[in-house]
């Protein structure tokens, strides 16, 4: 496999290199490159043993724990295509993805389980493994096709234990499939993006070339790693279960050496001690966690000086978040990407200078990667003029698994349709304006709400902002907004509607103004969950 063409193989021996070097962060538990090494390997031999062979779907339902990692590349590694689930979907919605995949193998923790159990025998398992098992989970082991695996996988775990392993021969191609990862599911039923090795190996690739070409934007030499620099860390707040934390985040770490720290669930709080105790380098996730580590970094005392960036992607982001991190963060880059389930995650991306000069733009496309602003009929538009993003490349899935109506409407010629409203700028810099399907539309005039959430974001006392349709006879929808406060702060929907309207033109002034108390409900990958907040218009 050394001499052939990359796939999620080389991905894994590339980690390999690093050896004795922190890997893996999990409250105090700490692994390292070779330690991960050493379990995946033992549980490809296990999944082997267990009858899995290439093709075969084996998912992968758990939260961010060091077993995700081991878990996903001990499938690749057999030849699986890799199915990861959502961690906070209900056993109904779990028995869903289990089915749509045909999964024959599920990895999953012990919490997740005590969801499904009742929903195995309507799918297609033939074996659970179980990782982090406690007791009190232990009914369901009653069933011999569930295993507890102590020593590979599960607690306690005693990775120093585990036996040293050759990586086998492995049969893999780039053109084979490798994952079905599923999309957020925030204007449908969530739809499983079909990726091949070349998908994820491009997108690890293109996103390394991404940084380097903002130093040379810059007339600057990007530097070679010094190889006794200080290690760098990251701290995730994505799931590794969307394709953003598994390839964006998880996957390069393991070419770079860089150190992932990780936790069960996010708690801005405990984010902040993380990155003091880990000397912390990049952060970031969706738009929401970097806000709430701003807030959060100027009530308390942390040292987060290690920090070198904060970039986020996966939502829009008010221009208003790359003034707030440069203010509070002066030292550390703002960096901002976009992508979907469907491109492997990352496909634009800009950070530094030439985010801060566009802080409305998610960025170029990454290298060897192609936009184009397409009108109804697919015809490419003139940069300025808005209309569907369509995106090529080598990270573009080839389409959804066992949807093939889906497929045809989403996939022309290897270009995948985003559904997002865009411009392109004369140098390519993309900007999202919206999804066409939260795009409003009042008595024929368009309102992009991200516009107006933007200028809600600016003032002071905003924490959280939604736009959404209001029905309305007429002119058919109006915008209304759902505002969160800051912590403390006091403003009136008159006072908001007045901000709104010295900024923007009159007809896009929300007509009713709602306060929300708490963080709007966002999914797992971070994102508004509108069709709850329509609601509240509907019923009024
Ligand atoms: P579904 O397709 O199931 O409705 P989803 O589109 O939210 O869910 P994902 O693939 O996780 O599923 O998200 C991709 C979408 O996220 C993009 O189409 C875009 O609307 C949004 N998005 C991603 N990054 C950015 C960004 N930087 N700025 C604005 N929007 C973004
Ligand atoms: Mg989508």
């Amino acid at each position: 496999w050394k001499n052939a063409p990359p796939t999620l193989a080389h991905v894994f021996a590339a980690g390999r290199a690093h050896d004795d070097k922190v890997f893996l962060v999990h409250d105090d538990e700490r692994v390292t490159f070779e330690a991960f090494g050493r379990a995946t390997l033992a549980l490809a031999a296990r999944l082997r043993a267990d009858g899995i062979v290439k093709g075969d779907r084996v998912a992968v339902v758990m939260r961010n724990l060091p077993e995700w990692p081991v878990a996903f590349f001990a499938a690749a590694l057999c030849g699986a295509i890799v199915t990861p689930l959502n961690a906070w979907w209900t056993g109904g919605e779990l028995e869903y993805g289990l089915v749509d995949s045909g999964a024959k193998l599920l990895i999953v923790d012990a919490e997740r389980l005590a969801r499904l159990t009742e929903h195995l025998p309507a799918t297609a398992i033939e074996h659970v493994y179980v990782a982090r098992a406690v007791d009190e989970y232990s009914e369901p082991f009653a069933n011999p096709l569930i295993v507890r695996l102590e020593g590979i996988i599960g607690a306690p775990m005693s990775w120093a234990d585990l036996p040293a392993g050759e990586l086998p021969p492995v049969d893999l191609v780039p053109e084979d499939d490798a994952t079905i990862f599923y999309t957020s599911g925030t204007t449908g039923k969530p739809k499983g993006a079909l990726g091949t090795h070349r998908n994820i190996v491009s997108n690890i690739m293109a996103s390394a070339i991404s940084a380097a070409r903002t130093y040379l934007r810059r007339g600057e030499m990007p530097s070679v790693p010094d190889p006794a620099a200080p290690q760098k860390a990251t701290l995730l707040s994505v799931p590794f279960f969307h394709a953003t934390g598994c390839h964006a985040v998880m996957s390069p770490s393991l070419f770079a050496g860089a150190k992932l720290v990780m936790m069960k669930k996010w708690d801005a709080e405990r984010a902040m001690a993380l990155i003091e105790r880990e000397r912390v380098t990049g952060c970031g996730g969706v738009p929401t966690i970097a806000w709430q580590i701003i807030e959060h970094s100027a009530r308390a005392n942390y040292d987060l000086s290690s920090l070198e960036s904060v970039s986020y992607g996966g939502a829009p982001s008010a221009p208003e978040l790359v003034r707030q991190i440069k203010a509070n963060f002066p030292k550390s880059q703002p960096g901002n990407g976009w992508g979907m389930t469907e491109t492997s995650a990352t496909f634009t991306h800009h950070m530094g200078e030439d985010y801060e000069h566009r802080p409305d733009s998610c960025g170029p496309p990454v290298p060897v990667c192609d936009l184009k602003v397409v009108d109804a009929s697919g015809n490419a538009l003139p940069p300025g003029e808005i209309g569907e993003l369509w995106g090529k490349g080598p990270n573009v899935v080839k389409g959804y698994w066992n949807k093939p109506e889906a497929s045809a409407e989403t996939f022309t010629d290897g270009w995948v349709h985003t559904g997002d409203l865009a411009r392109l700028d004369e140098e390519g810099f993309c900007f999202i304006l919206d999804r066409a399907k939260d795009m409003l539309i009042r008595g024929g005039e368009n309102i992009y709400c991200v516009e107006v959430e933007n200028a809600l974001y600016e003032h002071d006392a905003v924490m959280d902002a939604a736009i959404v349709a209001r029905p309305h006879k007429s002119l058919g929808e109006e915008p209304a907004a759902v505002v969160t406060l800051s912590p403390g702060a006091t403003a009136t929907a008159d006072e908001l509607r007045a901000f709104v309207a010295s900024r923007l033109a009159a007809f896009k002034v929300p007509v009713e103004v709602r306060f929300w108390d708490g963080p709007l409900p966002r999914n797992a990958n971070g994102k508004i969950v509108k069709t709850e907040l329509r609601d509240l218009f509907k019923a009024a």
